[in-house]
């Protein structure tokens, strides 16, 4: 198949090595120019778990450079960045590519149906990770899966097509039953675990220990739950709150940094728009009151804007 990945970062380039060496041909587009060049000169760098250093030669284009089409544009850039990407590929998406974005946070399929019929989007979650260590190279643990559906089923028939060229890549890939269950129950989490630990610079073994850890995380999902239930969206706060549980041991994630915190310690900006933000504004829409998600995304939009000024 011909793929491009749109936002080759941390995940977008775990992607493309894997499609790539499983015989697709991948197109690596990104706005970074220094992270394009990289992989250019020398190959996209993978340092794997066991500490090992690969280069893959690997073909990656600014989105103004990209003239040829693709069957599959897969979306990997950060929520806040895809509008942008996919103004950028205007010729690109002309040529009608199925496009597949399992980016976190709500609110995707809005800002990608702006750009692309809803009979060619493809949504879903994956528990795959990754991180960037610079321009041109990623470190990757561990492995994952990918749960992912149409967003308008009776008019997408190659869902199939999608999933088998993504397991021919050993990437763990299955249809989703309710994919935007999913999603809410994935921004839950990351709701909470993403939105204290960077307001609290602690870890999420560090956050699980808090005495009112609870307290902390019903204020966010008791909310969750009124706006899903007002939005008619399946979603669970005690589903997510167990979820969350299961994350604090070391063994599990208790010693990890979400992507929010490191995102802040780098000085970048957060996908709290996507979560805590998106919850806030649609709860005002549909007159449901969620004052503590509100206030929690003015609290990391401070963060950004004191980080930044520093
Ligand atoms: P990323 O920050 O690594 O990359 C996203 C975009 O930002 C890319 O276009 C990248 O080139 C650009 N970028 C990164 N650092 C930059 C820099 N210093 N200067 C200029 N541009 C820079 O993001 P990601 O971790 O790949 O995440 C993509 C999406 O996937 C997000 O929605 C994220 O929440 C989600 N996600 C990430 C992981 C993970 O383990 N990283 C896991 C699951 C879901």
């Amino acid at each position: 198949m011909k793929i491009a990945i749109a936002g080759a970062g941390a995940m977008g380039s775990r992607f493309g090595v894997k499609l790539q060496a499983a015989g697709n041909d991948v197109t690596l587009i990104d706005n970074w120019a220094d992270h394009v060049a990289a992989i250019n000169a020398n190959g996209l760098m993978v340092t794997s778990d066991d500490g090992k250093d690969q280069a893959y030669p690997m073909t990656a284009l600014a989105p103004k450079d990209v003239t040829t089409t693709f069957d599959l544009v897969i979306l990997f850039t950060k929520t806040m960045q895809m509008d942008q990407m996919l103004t950028d590929l205007h010729a690109v998406l002309a040529n009608h590519p199925a496009v597949l974005t399992l980016a976190n946070g709500i609110g995707n399929v809005e800002t990608i149906e702006k750009h692309v019929p809803r009979s060619q989007i493809v949504v879903g979650t994956t528990v795959w990770s990754s991180g960037l260590v610079g321009p041109g190279h990623i470190k990757v643990t561990g492995t994952g899966s990918i749960s992912l559906q149409a967003v308008d089923p009776a008019n997408f028939p190659n869902l199939d097509d999608i999933i088998s060229t993504l397991n021919a890549a050993g990437m763990n890939a299955s249809p989703a039953d309710d994919v935007m269950a999913a999603i809410w129950k994935k921004a839950g989490l990351n709701s909470v675990l993403n939105t204290y630990c960077t307001l609290l610079n602690c870890n999420i073994g560090e956050f699980g220990a808090l005495p009112n850890w609870r307290d902390l995380n019903d204020a966010v999902l008791d909310e969750f739950q009124a706006v899903a239930d007002a939005a008619k969206i399946t979603f669970s706060a005690s589903d997510v709150t167990t979820l969350i549980a299961a994350q604090f041991s070391p063994e599990t994630n208790g010693g990890h940094y979400p992507s929010m915190h490191q995102d802040m310690a780098n000085h970048r900006p957060t996908e709290v728009d996507f979560l805590n933000g998106y919850v806030a504004r649609l709860g005002k829409k549909l007159g449901v009151p969620v004052p503590h998600n509100a206030i929690l995304a003015q609290l990391i939009h401070s963060q950004e804007a004191l980080v930044t000024a520093k």
